[in-house]
Protein backbone atom coordinates (compact mmCIF):
# COMPACT_ATOMS: atom_id res chain seq x y z
CA UNK A 1 0.00 0.00 0.00
CA UNK A 2 1.42 3.98 -1.04
CA UNK A 3 2.03 5.89 2.02
CA UNK A 4 -0.36 8.69 2.50
CA UNK A 5 0.95 11.72 2.14
CA UNK A 6 1.17 14.49 4.91
CA UNK A 7 1.21 17.87 2.57
CA UNK A 8 2.30 20.10 5.93
CA UNK A 9 5.07 19.60 7.99
CA UNK A 10 4.29 18.48 11.54
CA UNK A 11 5.73 19.88 14.40
CA UNK A 12 6.99 17.26 16.99
CA UNK A 13 7.83 18.01 20.08
CA UNK A 14 9.62 14.99 21.88
CA UNK A 15 9.72 15.11 26.00
CA UNK A 16 11.11 12.53 28.87
CA UNK A 17 11.02 9.65 30.72
CA UNK A 18 8.24 6.66 29.98
CA UNK A 19 6.52 9.15 27.59
CA UNK A 20 9.36 9.34 25.27
CA UNK A 21 9.97 5.49 25.34
CA UNK A 22 6.13 5.02 24.42
CA UNK A 23 6.64 8.08 21.95
CA UNK A 24 8.97 6.32 19.99
CA UNK A 25 7.07 3.03 19.76
CA UNK A 26 3.77 4.80 18.94
CA UNK A 27 6.25 6.38 15.34
CA UNK A 28 7.51 3.34 14.87
CA UNK A 29 4.74 0.72 14.77
CA UNK A 30 1.55 3.02 14.14
CA UNK A 31 2.41 5.97 11.79
CA UNK A 32 5.58 6.06 10.25
CA UNK A 33 4.83 2.47 8.38
CA UNK A 34 1.72 4.13 6.91
CA UNK A 35 2.39 8.22 6.40
CA UNK A 36 4.20 9.92 4.58
CA UNK A 37 5.47 12.96 6.86
CA UNK A 38 7.60 15.78 7.10
CA UNK A 39 8.48 16.50 10.93
CA UNK A 40 9.58 19.61 12.45
CA UNK A 41 11.50 17.66 15.46
CA UNK A 42 12.49 19.56 18.86
CA UNK A 43 13.87 17.88 21.61
CA UNK A 44 12.55 19.43 24.76
CA UNK A 45 13.94 16.17 26.70
CA UNK A 46 15.50 17.52 29.96
CA UNK A 47 19.20 17.15 29.04
CA UNK A 48 18.25 19.54 25.78
CA UNK A 49 16.26 22.09 27.48
CA UNK A 50 19.34 22.46 29.66
CA UNK A 51 21.92 22.51 27.34
CA UNK A 52 20.30 24.95 24.77
CA UNK A 53 19.28 27.25 27.81
CA UNK A 54 15.93 26.63 27.28
CA UNK A 55 16.00 27.94 23.63
CA UNK A 56 14.66 24.92 22.25
CA UNK A 57 11.31 25.00 24.16
CA UNK A 58 10.32 28.88 22.50
CA UNK A 59 11.94 27.47 18.77
CA UNK A 60 9.20 24.63 19.15
CA UNK A 61 6.52 27.27 20.47
CA UNK A 62 7.59 29.29 17.17
CA UNK A 63 7.32 26.52 14.69
CA UNK A 64 3.77 26.08 15.98
CA UNK A 65 3.37 29.54 14.74
CA UNK A 66 4.73 28.89 11.34
CA UNK A 67 3.18 25.62 10.64
CA UNK A 68 0.11 26.05 12.71
CA UNK A 69 -0.08 22.45 14.02
CA UNK A 70 2.26 20.68 16.60
CA UNK A 71 1.97 17.64 18.72
CA UNK A 72 4.01 17.33 22.26
CA UNK A 73 5.59 14.52 24.25
CA UNK A 74 4.90 14.88 28.35
CA UNK A 75 8.27 16.65 29.75
CA UNK A 76 9.52 17.27 33.18
CA UNK A 77 9.04 20.54 34.60
CA UNK A 78 12.25 20.61 36.91
CA UNK A 79 11.79 20.86 40.71
CA UNK A 80 15.04 20.39 43.39
CA UNK A 81 15.11 16.83 43.14
CA UNK A 82 15.33 17.17 39.05
CA UNK A 83 18.18 19.66 39.19
CA UNK A 84 20.46 17.60 41.09
CA UNK A 85 19.20 14.34 39.22
CA UNK A 86 20.11 15.86 35.95
CA UNK A 87 23.25 18.11 36.88
CA UNK A 88 20.98 21.25 35.39
CA UNK A 89 21.99 24.34 35.07
CA UNK A 90 19.30 25.90 36.61
CA UNK A 91 15.03 25.47 37.51
CA UNK A 92 14.21 25.62 34.12
CA UNK A 93 10.28 26.83 33.98
CA UNK A 94 7.38 24.72 32.70
CA UNK A 95 7.55 23.88 29.03
CA UNK A 96 3.86 23.56 28.97
CA UNK A 97 3.79 27.27 30.40
CA UNK A 98 6.13 28.81 27.97
CA UNK A 99 4.47 27.46 25.16
CA UNK A 100 1.15 28.53 26.36
CA UNK A 101 2.10 31.93 27.48
CA UNK A 102 4.24 31.83 23.48
CA UNK A 103 0.55 30.97 21.61
CA UNK A 104 -1.55 32.83 24.05
CA UNK A 105 -3.16 29.79 24.62
CA UNK A 106 -6.44 28.14 26.30
CA UNK A 107 -5.91 24.31 27.15
CA UNK A 108 -8.96 21.47 26.39
CA UNK A 109 -9.23 18.28 27.50
CA UNK A 110 -11.54 15.41 26.76
CA UNK A 111 -11.78 11.71 27.95
CA UNK A 112 -11.66 8.52 25.69
CA UNK A 113 -14.63 6.84 25.81
CA UNK A 114 -14.61 2.92 25.70
CA UNK A 115 -17.92 0.75 26.26
CA UNK A 116 -16.02 -1.09 29.03
CA UNK A 117 -14.89 1.56 31.17
CA UNK A 118 -18.31 2.87 32.82
CA UNK A 119 -17.54 6.60 33.91
CA UNK A 120 -18.32 7.15 37.75
CA UNK A 121 -21.71 9.46 36.71
CA UNK A 122 -23.68 7.25 35.10
CA UNK A 123 -25.57 9.81 32.94
CA UNK A 124 -22.35 10.72 31.06
CA UNK A 125 -22.57 9.11 27.77
CA UNK A 126 -20.18 11.37 25.58
CA UNK A 127 -17.08 13.02 26.49
CA UNK A 128 -17.29 16.49 28.75
CA UNK A 129 -14.96 18.35 27.43
CA UNK A 130 -13.17 21.36 29.43
CA UNK A 131 -11.69 24.45 28.73
CA UNK A 132 -9.55 26.07 31.50
CA UNK A 133 -8.87 29.88 31.67
CA UNK A 134 -5.14 29.38 32.32
CA UNK A 135 -4.30 33.20 32.77
CA UNK A 136 -4.85 35.56 36.28
CA UNK A 137 -7.23 34.95 39.27
CA UNK A 138 -5.58 33.14 42.39
CA UNK A 139 -2.66 32.01 40.11
CA UNK A 140 -1.31 35.67 40.00
CA UNK A 141 -2.90 37.06 43.39
CA UNK A 142 -1.38 39.45 46.21
CA UNK A 143 -2.15 38.34 49.37
CA UNK A 144 -1.02 39.22 52.75
CA UNK A 145 -1.92 38.02 56.40
CA UNK A 146 -3.01 40.82 58.12
CA UNK A 147 -1.72 40.58 61.88
CA UNK A 148 -3.96 43.28 64.06
CA UNK A 149 -7.32 45.26 64.00
CA UNK A 150 -6.62 47.78 61.32
CA UNK A 151 -8.02 49.06 57.73
CA UNK A 152 -7.69 46.91 54.73
CA UNK A 153 -8.08 49.23 51.53
CA UNK A 154 -7.80 48.21 47.54
CA UNK A 155 -6.57 51.47 45.26
CA UNK A 156 -5.39 52.01 41.68
CA UNK A 157 -3.14 53.96 40.45
CA UNK A 158 -3.29 54.68 36.73
CA UNK A 159 -0.11 54.80 34.69
CA UNK A 160 -0.78 58.75 34.36
CA UNK A 161 0.05 58.40 38.45
CA UNK A 162 -3.73 59.57 39.63
CA UNK A 163 -5.43 57.84 41.81
CA UNK A 164 -9.09 56.68 39.97
CA UNK A 165 -10.29 54.36 42.97
CA UNK A 166 -10.35 53.57 46.18
CA UNK A 167 -12.30 51.44 48.34
CA UNK A 168 -12.54 49.12 51.63
CA UNK A 169 -11.75 45.66 51.97
CA UNK A 170 -12.20 44.95 55.31
CA UNK A 171 -12.10 47.25 58.75
CA UNK A 172 -10.27 44.20 61.04
CA UNK A 173 -11.04 44.24 64.37
CA UNK A 174 -8.44 41.38 65.00
CA UNK A 175 -6.44 39.54 62.84
CA UNK A 176 -7.12 37.83 59.13
CA UNK A 177 -6.45 37.67 55.63
CA UNK A 178 -6.39 39.63 52.53
CA UNK A 179 -6.20 38.75 48.82
CA UNK A 180 -6.04 40.70 45.64
CA UNK A 181 -6.80 39.25 42.22
CA UNK A 182 -6.82 40.54 38.44
CA UNK A 183 -7.80 39.39 34.99
CA UNK A 184 -7.74 41.61 31.67
CA UNK A 185 -9.86 41.59 29.40
CA UNK A 186 -7.08 40.81 26.52
CA UNK A 187 -7.03 38.05 28.08
CA UNK A 188 -10.64 36.57 29.01
CA UNK A 189 -11.18 37.52 25.32
CA UNK A 190 -8.72 35.07 24.06
CA UNK A 191 -10.44 32.54 26.27
CA UNK A 192 -13.91 33.27 25.12
CA UNK A 193 -12.48 32.77 21.75
CA UNK A 194 -10.75 30.00 21.85
CA UNK A 195 -13.92 28.50 23.79
CA UNK A 196 -16.21 29.62 20.94
CA UNK A 197 -13.72 27.63 18.30
CA UNK A 198 -13.20 24.78 19.61
CA UNK A 199 -16.69 23.92 20.67
CA UNK A 200 -17.83 24.93 17.54
CA UNK A 201 -15.22 23.16 15.79
CA UNK A 202 -16.12 20.01 17.78
CA UNK A 203 -19.68 20.22 17.18
CA UNK A 204 -20.47 20.40 21.14
CA UNK A 205 -22.40 22.85 23.07
CA UNK A 206 -21.07 25.40 25.04
CA UNK A 207 -21.71 26.25 28.88
CA UNK A 208 -19.80 28.67 31.10
CA UNK A 209 -20.61 28.98 34.72
CA UNK A 210 -19.19 31.62 36.52
CA UNK A 211 -20.73 33.60 39.93
CA UNK A 212 -21.96 37.04 38.51
CA UNK A 213 -24.36 37.20 40.83
CA UNK A 214 -21.56 37.59 43.71
CA UNK A 215 -18.97 38.87 42.03
CA UNK A 216 -21.00 41.61 39.92
CA UNK A 217 -17.74 43.91 38.34
CA UNK A 218 -15.48 40.50 37.99
CA UNK A 219 -17.01 37.37 36.74
CA UNK A 220 -19.71 39.75 35.66
CA UNK A 221 -17.01 41.28 32.52
CA UNK A 222 -16.49 37.50 32.05
CA UNK A 223 -19.99 36.83 30.93
CA UNK A 224 -20.02 40.24 29.57
CA UNK A 225 -17.04 39.50 27.33
CA UNK A 226 -18.39 36.19 26.70
CA UNK A 227 -21.77 37.36 25.95
CA UNK A 228 -20.46 40.05 23.75
CA UNK A 229 -18.24 37.44 21.51
CA UNK A 230 -21.11 35.10 21.13
CA UNK A 231 -23.53 38.07 19.66
CA UNK A 232 -20.55 39.17 17.16
CA UNK A 233 -19.16 36.12 16.02
CA UNK A 234 -20.88 33.04 16.59
CA UNK A 235 -24.84 33.39 17.42
CA UNK A 236 -25.34 32.84 13.78
CA UNK A 237 -22.99 30.02 12.93
CA UNK A 238 -24.54 28.72 16.44
CA UNK A 239 -27.91 28.50 15.39
CA UNK A 240 -27.21 27.05 11.96
CA UNK A 241 -24.98 24.05 13.58
CA UNK A 242 -27.67 23.69 16.45
CA UNK A 243 -25.52 24.21 18.85
CA UNK A 244 -26.53 26.33 22.02
CA UNK A 245 -24.10 28.88 24.13
CA UNK A 246 -25.59 28.45 27.73
CA UNK A 247 -24.17 30.84 30.40
CA UNK A 248 -25.05 29.84 34.13
CA UNK A 249 -24.37 30.16 37.60
CA UNK A 250 -21.32 27.84 38.30
CA UNK A 251 -23.63 26.50 40.80
CA UNK A 252 -26.20 25.69 38.75
CA UNK A 253 -23.64 24.74 36.18
CA UNK A 254 -22.14 21.90 38.21
CA UNK A 255 -25.82 20.50 39.26
CA UNK A 256 -26.79 20.29 35.53
CA UNK A 257 -23.02 18.49 34.55
CA UNK A 258 -24.18 15.83 36.74
CA UNK A 259 -27.64 14.96 34.86
CA UNK A 260 -26.47 15.44 31.54
CA UNK A 261 -24.91 12.81 29.44
CA UNK A 262 -22.37 14.79 28.47
CA UNK A 263 -21.42 16.19 24.62
CA UNK A 264 -20.63 19.56 25.57
CA UNK A 265 -17.74 22.19 26.47
CA UNK A 266 -17.47 23.35 30.33
CA UNK A 267 -15.91 26.51 30.05
CA UNK A 268 -13.80 27.16 33.66
CA UNK A 269 -12.47 30.20 34.88
CA UNK A 270 -8.97 28.89 36.23
CA UNK A 271 -9.39 27.60 39.50
CA UNK A 272 -12.54 26.03 38.64
CA UNK A 273 -10.70 24.28 35.73
CA UNK A 274 -8.02 23.29 38.04
CA UNK A 275 -10.38 21.74 40.29
CA UNK A 276 -12.84 20.37 37.55
CA UNK A 277 -10.47 19.08 35.45
CA UNK A 278 -8.99 16.58 37.88
CA UNK A 279 -12.42 15.33 39.16
CA UNK A 280 -13.35 14.34 35.60
CA UNK A 281 -10.35 13.16 34.95
CA UNK A 282 -10.57 10.50 37.72
CA UNK A 283 -14.46 9.89 37.21
CA UNK A 284 -13.78 8.85 33.52
CA UNK A 285 -11.26 6.48 34.75
CA UNK A 286 -7.60 7.07 34.21
CA UNK A 287 -5.54 9.58 33.69
CA UNK A 288 -3.90 7.85 30.92
CA UNK A 289 -7.57 8.59 28.96
CA UNK A 290 -7.44 11.90 28.70
CA UNK A 291 -6.23 14.12 25.91
CA UNK A 292 -5.32 17.87 25.96
CA UNK A 293 -4.86 20.81 23.27
CA UNK A 294 -3.42 23.84 23.44
CA UNK A 295 -5.88 26.26 21.21
CA UNK A 296 -4.26 29.73 20.47
CA UNK A 297 -7.09 32.41 19.24
CA UNK A 298 -5.14 32.96 15.92
CA UNK A 299 -5.53 29.49 14.99
CA UNK A 300 -2.65 27.33 16.60
CA UNK A 301 -2.83 24.01 18.00
CA UNK A 302 -0.78 21.96 19.68
CA UNK A 303 -1.74 18.33 20.97
CA UNK A 304 -0.40 16.39 23.97
CA UNK A 305 -1.82 13.75 26.38
CA UNK A 306 -2.54 15.35 29.97
CA UNK A 307 -0.92 12.87 31.92
CA UNK A 308 3.19 13.53 32.69
CA UNK A 309 5.82 11.80 32.15
CA UNK A 310 4.87 8.25 34.42
CA UNK A 311 8.15 8.53 36.42
CA UNK A 312 7.38 6.10 38.38
CA UNK A 313 7.30 3.43 35.60
CA UNK A 314 10.15 4.83 33.78
CA UNK A 315 12.73 3.86 36.84
CA UNK A 316 11.30 0.47 36.27
CA UNK A 317 11.49 0.37 32.81
CA UNK A 318 15.59 1.32 33.16
CA UNK A 319 15.85 -1.18 35.90
CA UNK A 320 14.58 -3.77 32.63
CA UNK A 321 11.37 -4.82 33.97
CA UNK A 322 8.52 -4.46 31.18
CA UNK A 323 5.66 -1.68 32.32
CA UNK A 324 1.98 -1.99 31.85
CA UNK A 325 1.91 1.88 30.72
CA UNK A 326 -0.80 3.05 28.66
CA UNK A 327 -0.16 4.94 25.85
CA UNK A 328 -3.69 6.10 24.46
CA UNK A 329 -3.47 9.80 25.35
CA UNK A 330 -0.15 9.80 23.59
CA UNK A 331 -2.15 7.79 20.32
CA UNK A 332 -4.75 10.50 20.88
CA UNK A 333 -2.82 13.25 20.61
CA UNK A 334 -0.87 12.17 17.17
CA UNK A 335 -4.57 11.58 15.80
CA UNK A 336 -6.09 14.62 16.84
CA UNK A 337 -2.99 16.07 14.99
CA UNK A 338 -3.08 14.59 11.47
CA UNK A 339 -6.85 14.87 12.36
CA UNK A 340 -6.96 18.73 12.62
CA UNK A 341 -3.84 18.49 10.07
CA UNK A 342 -5.80 17.05 7.58
CA UNK A 343 -8.97 19.43 7.66
CA UNK A 344 -6.72 22.19 7.47
CA UNK A 345 -4.23 20.68 4.20
CA UNK A 346 -7.95 19.82 2.66
CA UNK A 347 -6.68 16.18 2.62
CA UNK A 348 -9.88 13.82 3.58
CA UNK A 349 -6.84 10.66 3.61
CA UNK A 350 -5.41 11.77 6.50
CA UNK A 351 -8.53 12.28 8.66
CA UNK A 352 -9.57 9.10 7.76
CA UNK A 353 -6.29 7.50 9.02
CA UNK A 354 -6.57 9.36 12.40
CA UNK A 355 -10.44 7.66 13.03
CA UNK A 356 -9.05 4.16 11.86
CA UNK A 357 -6.15 4.84 14.40
CA UNK A 358 -8.49 6.14 17.14
CA UNK A 359 -11.04 3.30 16.42
CA UNK A 360 -8.35 0.34 16.68
CA UNK A 361 -7.11 1.95 19.91
CA UNK A 362 -10.86 1.60 21.04
CA UNK A 363 -11.36 -1.53 19.47
CA UNK A 364 -8.69 -2.97 21.32
CA UNK A 365 -9.40 -2.21 24.71
CA UNK A 366 -13.28 -3.07 24.57
CA UNK A 367 -12.35 -6.51 23.19
CA UNK A 368 -10.51 -6.79 26.91
CA UNK A 369 -6.56 -6.32 25.96
CA UNK A 370 -5.84 -3.66 28.42
CA UNK A 371 -3.08 -2.08 30.08
CA UNK A 372 -2.56 -2.48 34.35
CA UNK A 373 -4.42 1.13 34.79
CA UNK A 374 -7.63 -0.01 32.89
CA UNK A 375 -7.86 -3.48 33.96
CA UNK A 376 -8.31 -2.40 37.48
CA UNK A 377 -11.19 0.13 36.38
CA UNK A 378 -12.86 -2.11 33.48
CA UNK A 379 -16.10 -3.77 34.23
CA UNK A 380 -15.20 -7.64 34.59
CA UNK A 381 -14.86 -10.19 31.79
CA UNK A 382 -13.25 -13.39 31.40
CA UNK A 383 -11.65 -11.81 27.76
CA UNK A 384 -9.70 -9.04 29.99
CA UNK A 385 -6.02 -9.78 29.90
CA UNK A 386 -3.45 -6.56 31.23
CA UNK A 387 -0.83 -6.67 28.88
CA UNK A 388 2.78 -4.68 28.68
CA UNK A 389 2.99 -1.14 26.51
CA UNK A 390 4.51 -2.93 23.78
CA UNK A 391 2.24 -5.79 23.85
CA UNK A 392 -0.54 -3.15 23.57
CA UNK A 393 0.70 -1.42 21.01
CA UNK A 394 1.33 -4.51 19.03
CA UNK A 395 -2.58 -5.32 19.30
CA UNK A 396 -3.36 -2.08 18.02
CA UNK A 397 -1.03 -2.40 14.95
CA UNK A 398 -2.90 -5.26 14.14
CA UNK A 399 -6.11 -4.04 14.23
CA UNK A 400 -4.83 -0.51 12.49
CA UNK A 401 -3.54 -2.63 9.09
CA UNK A 402 -6.93 -4.46 9.09
CA UNK A 403 -8.82 -1.23 8.38
CA UNK A 404 -6.29 0.07 6.48
CA UNK A 405 -6.15 -3.02 3.83
P1 LIG B 1 2.13 11.45 35.89
O1 LIG B 1 3.31 11.27 35.04
O2 LIG B 1 0.88 11.86 35.21
O3 LIG B 1 1.87 10.09 36.68
C1 LIG B 1 1.14 9.98 37.87
C2 LIG B 1 0.61 8.55 38.04
O4 LIG B 1 -0.53 8.38 37.21
C3 LIG B 1 1.58 7.48 37.58
O5 LIG B 1 2.50 7.15 38.60
C4 LIG B 1 0.65 6.36 37.21
O6 LIG B 1 0.13 5.71 38.39
C5 LIG B 1 -0.52 7.11 36.59
N1 LIG B 1 -0.35 7.30 35.13
C6 LIG B 1 -0.14 8.48 34.48
N2 LIG B 1 -0.07 8.26 33.16
C7 LIG B 1 -0.20 6.92 32.97
C8 LIG B 1 -0.20 6.10 31.82
N3 LIG B 1 -0.01 6.62 30.61
N4 LIG B 1 -0.38 4.77 31.99
C9 LIG B 1 -0.56 4.24 33.22
N5 LIG B 1 -0.57 4.99 34.34
C10 LIG B 1 -0.40 6.31 34.22
O7 LIG B 1 2.41 12.55 37.02
P2 LIG B 1 3.66 12.74 37.99
O8 LIG B 1 4.26 11.42 38.35
O9 LIG B 1 3.17 13.64 39.04
O10 LIG B 1 4.71 13.56 37.15
C11 LIG B 1 5.87 13.00 36.52
C12 LIG B 1 6.57 14.07 35.73
O11 LIG B 1 5.73 14.53 34.68
C13 LIG B 1 6.96 15.31 36.54
O12 LIG B 1 8.33 15.58 36.32
C14 LIG B 1 6.08 16.43 36.00
O13 LIG B 1 6.78 17.63 35.94
C15 LIG B 1 5.75 15.95 34.61
N6 LIG B 1 4.44 16.39 34.08
C16 LIG B 1 4.40 16.78 32.78
C17 LIG B 1 3.20 17.12 32.19
C18 LIG B 1 3.21 17.54 30.74
O14 LIG B 1 4.26 17.66 30.13
N7 LIG B 1 2.07 17.72 30.13
C19 LIG B 1 2.02 17.05 32.91
C20 LIG B 1 2.08 16.62 34.24
C21 LIG B 1 3.29 16.27 34.81
P3 LIG B 1 0.76 4.37 39.02
O15 LIG B 1 2.18 4.72 39.40
O16 LIG B 1 -0.13 4.16 40.19
O17 LIG B 1 0.72 3.29 38.01
MG1 LIG C 1 -5.72 20.49 39.35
Amino acid sequence: MAKINVKTPIVEIDGDEMTRVMWKMVKEQLLLPYLDMKLEYYDLQLKNRDATDDKVTLESAEAIKKYGVGVKCATITPNKDRVKEYNLKQEWSSPNGTIRAALDGTVFRAPILVKNVLPAVRSWKKPIHIGRHAYGDVYKNCEFRVPEAGKAEITFTSSAGKELFRGTIQDFKGPGIIQGIHNTDKSIASFAKACFTYAYDQKIHLWFGAKDTISKTYDGQFKKIFEEEYQKNWKEKYEAAGLNYVFTLIDDTVARIMKSEGGLLWACKNYDGDVMSDMLGSAYGSLAMMTSVLVSPQGFYEFEASHGTVQKHYYKYLKGEKTSTNPAAIIFAWTGCLRKRGELDGTPQVVDFANKLEAAVVETIEGGVMTGDLIAVANPSPSNKQVNTEEFISEVAKRLKKKLK
